[in-house]
């Protein structure tokens, strides 16, 4: 390993770095456990049990358990192995836009996993949980108090969940001032697919706004869509082009003047927390993604939270359950009063997300949020001025926030697409950023750094970025068609495993059938 100019070791260079596959790497191929194992061996050993059938009313199994018999080391390596071939956020940096991808103190891991959070039910009696209803009632303080709105739901568990959350309430609203005939809903073409998926679910049509050439809604397009049909905008800001909405404000005005709400996708609240705060810009519901906002992992890591922030008119429709408190003592409203849009989930949400994000919230402080929310657009700015001589930036009217967008022009005639460019990342030791999303450009490429990245991380992704865009204009293309050479899994088959993902293990002899 060689060290920098700061004296830290860096990556090895590509040349040096061992091959991920072939017969002599550090990642064989990795059988199923059913595979290794057998049904005569077992890695525990208990004596045998007499069961009288009569017990077990005529259940009693007929055929052996198909479970595979493994030892302990057998079982915990292939389960290390497999880890190994994952890219992860404490393996190297991983700058995919839009999905915020922070690092996640350990401190959150200690106090999520404290007893008095991680092993209580949601059926024991709210007598003996009173702790547990209290973070989860600083929680909701904070995300009013970040936001300055009225009301919070905290029960959805993702993102998407909490657009379907607020937009419910949404509807519910409409409906109890006799405005349910409104039926459409207004999305920048920009948005996340998760908003018109949302409205169209709740059976509103969808009118797409064009963005403007400076990557922004167009807001003469808001108003002239506008009519006494409209029930909400969904809008994001700051938006997925990495930009802050300048003229919300007037939007907001405009969409509350024609009876409508005002529905904003926080996914991006990380680049604002406690720097501005949405209820002052108009807005009537927000989701924050708990696992993009407050780090906690999220994807393959672990579950989400989108718990939604609800204005003054919104929140007499807010869903159950909520905590409520009387004196010193909390409790769970569980009986939808009028108005209500009802219950949204099983019981009262992610605990464990719950404990994470205030974790977070607390060991930051107030300003702490607003440093980590100002970093986090820095770093940001710092990739751009870095690499903005040889990427192509499509908008570049006024600073990013916490992402900076590129599109594929700079590729242009090189026989290279966006795609072949992150695909070559992946042999540089980094996981790509977002791909082809947003849709308003062309090949676009979404970096999203956060703001725990330290200036030499962020030097060393900049110069492999230069290195890469420098070989591609010069014309490399067997380097980029060939990629990924160095993962354990070269190109797949995406659109087919999607289609037709392989659901239920087969035996290997009857799938050989
Ligand atoms: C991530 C994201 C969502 C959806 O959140 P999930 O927690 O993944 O359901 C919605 N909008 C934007 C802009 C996002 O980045």
């Amino acid at each position: 390993m060689s060290m920098n100019a700061q004296g830290r070791p860096t990556a090895p260079a590509p040349e040096t770095r061992p091959a991920a596959s072939g017969p002599a790497a550090l990642l064989p191929a990795e059988p199923l456990l059913f595979e290794i194992g057998d049904h005569d061996h077992s890695g525990v050993d208990l004596p045998d049990v007499e069961i009288s059938d009569d017990r077990l009313g005529g259940l009693r199994r007929k055929a052996p358990l198909d479970l595979p018999g493994l030892t302990e080391p057998e079982a915990m390596r292939h389960y290390v192995r497999l880890s190994r071939r994952n890219y992860s956020i404490d393996s190297g940096m991983y700058p995919l836009g839009s999905c915020t991808m922070k690092h996640n103190p350990r401190l959150n891991e200690k106090m999520a996993r404290l007893p008095g959070f991680a092993d209580i039910h949601p059926l024991q009696p709210v007598s003996t949980v009173q702790g547990a209803l209290m973070a989860m009632e600083q929680l909701s303080h904070w995300l009013m108090e970040l936001t300055n709105t009225a009301a919070v739901a905290l029960s959805p568990k993702a993102g998407a969940h909490g657009e379907l959350c607020g937009m419910m309430a949404i509807k519910a609203a409409h409906e109890a001032r006799g405005q349910g005939h409104r039926r459409i809903v207004l999305v920048p073409e920009s948005a996340h697919g998760t908003n018109p998926a949302t409205a169209a679910f709740l059976g509103y049509a969808v009118r797409s706004i064009d963005a403007n050439e400076n990557g922004t809604v167009d807001v003469a397009a808001v108003k002239a869509a506008l009519s006494d049909d409209v029930a909400a905008i969904m809008l994001t800001n700051p938006n997925t082009c990495g930009l802050f909405e300048s003229q919300i404000i007037e939007i907001a005005a405009a969409v509350h003047e024609a009876g409508a709400y005002f529905y904003c996708d926080g996914a991006n609240f990380n680049a604002i927390m406690g720097v501005v705060r949405p209820g002052d810009l108009g807005i009537d519901a927000m989701h924050i993604n708990l696992h993009k906002t407050f780090s906690t992992p999220h994807g393959g890591g672990g579950p989400g939270s989108g718990p939604v922030v609800l204005s003054e008119a919104l929140a007499p429709h807010a869903p159950v359950p909520f905590v409520t408190r009387d004196g010193d003592s909390l409790g769970l409203a569980e009986h939808a009063g009028e108005g209500s849009l009802g219950r949204l989930t099983a019981f009262h949400g992610q605990m464990g997300m719950y404990i994470r994000a205030l974790t977070y919230m607390l060991s930051h402080g107030a300003d702490g949020l607003a440093q980590a929310a100002r970093d986090a657009v820095l770093n940001a700015n710092y990739l751009k001025a870095r690499l903005d001589d040889l990427f192509t930036v499509p908008f570049d009217g006024q600073p990013v926030m916490h992402e900076v967008l590129f599109d594929d022009s700079f590729l242009k005639g090189s026989g290279i697409s966006t795609l072949d460019f992150a695909k070559a990342m992946i042999d540089e030791g980094y996981h790509p950023m977002t791909m082809y999303f947003p849709l308003v450009v062309q090949g676009a490429m979404l970096i999203e750094p956060t703001e725990s990245e330290s200036l030499q991380t962020l030097d060393a992704f900049v110069e492999t970025m230069r290195e890469l865009a420098e070989d591609a204009k010069a014309g490399n293309v067997g380097r980029f068609a060939q990629a990924p050479m160095r993962a354990p899994l070269r190109r797949l088959d995406e659109t087919r495993a999607a289609r037709q993902p392989r659901l239920k293990y087969q035996p290997l002899a009857a799938a050989a059938e």
